[in-house]
């Protein structure tokens, strides 16, 4: 079965063959505080830094999930004021743990399928840190990257966090223009779901380390002092998903190997395809309506006609399990993963069963 469900998805086709040589090199019963361990770490970020085009003095650190990574940049980057831009439920349940976290949180909130016009909100000043999610998968709506690039020249002031979970590593994101980024490894990476990975620079730091110092608690074992503290020699404070952390190496040095530029040029491709396929018969038709917010990964569909479960099935007959709506879109809604590891084949035979 193919899926082209986003997150979990189908695993990258070279996962197998490195679980086979993680058990042969027993890197899930070695000591994680061993030289070889370090040297696994090292590798990951090293491999994660040349795919992403990550600076060197953004710190590249791991968490159980993208999930946490929300409450841990709540926790080490506010004291107080966040501001979340929404338009699905990822980036609301981002907001939603701020509020949980007793932050004076605010949004601005869009309609389902919208994306954001950057003259209709104002950010509040005393805002801390502004959270921005690049591609809401519940609704495929992507943010350009030319908006983020425009708030940073608007709040240089404040920190900038970018949920990039269902988008990395697609998008050429220059780093310089956020402060803080993070992803899991279900999604684009084709991967075994359990590794949040969290990129943030000296700023996030130094925010973190003041409201240490006016005596506020940043969390527990993942404060971002602890996560650099032991990433300073390739360690984590806990023993924490080793099989996963060496397998996200091993699949970015393949990504590497194949290069970045063949795997966007190839994800645009598809993703022309689909999008090209869902307007041109009278079955589908793109739930996100403005094109420039259609998002490349993730790419949903309304079913016109006759019900999301039909062609679900129909799909499944042929080997590809495509995902549902999500929410209120559950039975009216389709969402194609367009992940790296999704050949050009697979899609090619969902758009002929589309087209028919
Ligand atoms: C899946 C997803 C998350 C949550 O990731 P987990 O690995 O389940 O914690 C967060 N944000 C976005 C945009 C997602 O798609």
């Amino acid at each position: 079965m193919n899926f082209l469900t986003p997150g979990p998805s189908q695993l990258y086709f070279t996962v197998e063959t490195h679980i086979k040589s993680a058990l042969k090199n027993d890197i899930c019963a070695i000591s994680h505080r061993s030289k070889a361990f370090q040297q696994v770490i090292g590798h990951t970020i090293a491999q994660i830094r040349q795919l992403m085009n990550v600076p060197d003095d953004y710190y590249i650190t791991f968490t159980a999930s993208a999930t946490e990574i929300w409450e841990r940049i709540l926790q080490n980057l506010s004291a107080e004021y966040s501001y979340h831009l929404v338009n699905g439920s990822f980036s609301k349940k981002f907001y939603d743990f701020a509020v949980s976290l007793k932050r004076n949180a605010s949004k601005h909130e869009v309609a389902l399928g919208q994306c954001f016009d950057l003259n209709s909100f104002t950010v509040p000043s005393q805002t801390e840190v502004l959270c921005l999610t690049h591609n809401e998968t519940s609704t495929g709506v992507s943010m350009p990257l030319s908006d983020i690039y425009e708030l940073r020249k608007q709040h240089p002031d404040k920190l900038i966090a970018l949920d990039m979970v269902s988008s990395a590593p697609y998008p050429d994101l220059d780093f310089r223009h956020i402060d803080t980024a993070f992803f899991s490894v279900q999604k684009c990476f084709g991967l075994p779901a359990g590794l949040g990975v969290w990129i943030f620079n000296e700023k996030c730091l130094e925010k973190s380390l003041a409201l240490e110092k006016a005596g506020m608690s940043t969390g527990t074992y993942h404060t971002i002092s602890s996560l650099v503290k032991n990433i300073r020699t390739n360690e984590t404070p806990e023993t924490p998903n080793m099989l996963g952390i060496y397998l996200l190496g091993k699949v970015c040095e393949d990504m590497n190997n194949r290069g970045i530029g063949a795997i966007r040029n190839e994800t645009n491709y598809k993703a022309a395809l689909m999008y090209h396929t869902i307007q041109q018969g009278e079955n589908f038709k793109a739930f996100v309506e403005n094109e420039k917010f259609r998002s490349k990964t993730v790419i949903v569909a309304d079913v016109i006609k006759p019900k999301a479960s039909f062609f679900i099935n129909k799909f499944k007959e042929h080997q590809i399990t495509v995902g549902s709506g999500y929410g209120a879109g559950k039975d009216t809604q389709i969402r194609i993963a367009n992940f790296p590891t999704h050949s050009k084949e697979t899609f090619e035979l969902l758009a002929e069963l589309m087209s028919k």
